[in-house]
Parts: structure tokens; C-alpha cells; sequence
């Protein structure tokens, strides 16, 4: 990274450790040319991508949005709130890997359909039809043929 004192675009770390229950990274680093010492933190919840809607606006990620939505289509199905926490987690990770700075929340609904699918087929059905809003029977059948293939 760039030092904050003279922007030189070379900087080495001289010392790193876990902090925060190991949630976070403390550097130390020392910049190559003007040689002061400035220290980063560096946490993985920090870079949560934004998130574009539909119509073009966008948002900050809303980790309750997600749940909420998981939630409302595992009602009063036999998939645990760990289960739920888990999928939760592992979209999460996904959206940061991609290392952009802001994804659809197309693709929001597509990775919580993947994990619903494998959660339960009543959840991934409610959960695609409502997140689709299916316009004819045949967009369901769809739905139910990739079900199906599983
Ligand atoms: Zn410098």
C-alpha cells in the first residue's frame, strides 16, 4: 500500500500480528524511501461489498436483509438457525473473494438460492418464487426441474 506520508507506492511490513480474537491484522510497516512507520489494521468484515439494486441504486450490504429473507422461507421448515448462520457466513465469504467493491443483488438472491436449494426444496421454492416473482407457470417448472436434476 501507498505510504501515507510521501504516497510512495512501496512500503514492507516489519511486523504483523492477530488482534482482535484474530479478526483482525496489525502491520507495522516501514515505507522504503522516506522510511516512516505507519500501521494498518486489517479485518475481512470491513470490505463487504455494496450492494446495486435493481433499479441502479445502491446500498450498504445488509447481513438482516439476508437473514430475514432466509428466514421467511424456512418458516416452520425443519432447517436449524445454525444451518441458516452457516449459509449466511458462506455467502458472505463468497461476495468478499470476488474482491469487487459492489455486486447485484442479483447475484445475492442467486447464492441464496444455491444454499436454500441444498437446505431445504419447500424453502428454495418459496424462496424463488417470491425473489423471482415468476411471471407463468412455465418460469416455475423451471424451478422445480433444477430441483430435479439435484
Ligand atoms: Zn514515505
Amino acid at each position: 500500500m501507498h505510504c501515507p506520508f510521501c504516497s510512495a507506492t512501496d512500503t514492507k511490513v516489519i511486523d504483523s500480528r492477530l488482534v482482535a480474537d484474530g479478526h483482525q491484522v496489525r502491520r507495522r510497516r516501514e515505507c522504503t524511501l522516506c522510511h516512516e512507520r505507519f500501521t494498518t489494521f486489517e479485518g475481512a468484515e470491513l470490505v463487504m461489498p455494496r450492494v446495486i439494486k435493481r433499479d441502479g441504486s445502491r446500498q450498504p450490504f445488509d447481513e438482516d436483509k439476508l437473514r430475514g429473507g432466509m428466514l421467511r422461507a424456512a418458516e416452520k421448515r425443519p432447517v436449524s438457525m445454525d444451518k441458516i448462520e452457516e449459509a449466511i457466513s458462506k455467502i458472505k465469504s463468497t461476495l468478499r473473494a470476488t474482491g469487487e467493491r459492489e455486486v447485484t443483488s442479483e447475484m445475492i438472491g442467486n447464492l441464496m438460492m444455491d444454499h436454500l436449494i441444498e437446505l431445504d426444496k419447500v424453502a428454495y421454492i418459496r424462496f424463488a418464487s417470491v425473489y423471482r416473482a415468476f411471471e407463468d407457470v412455465s418460469e416455475f417448472g423451471e424451478a422445480i426441474a433444477k430441483l430435479e436434476k439435484k
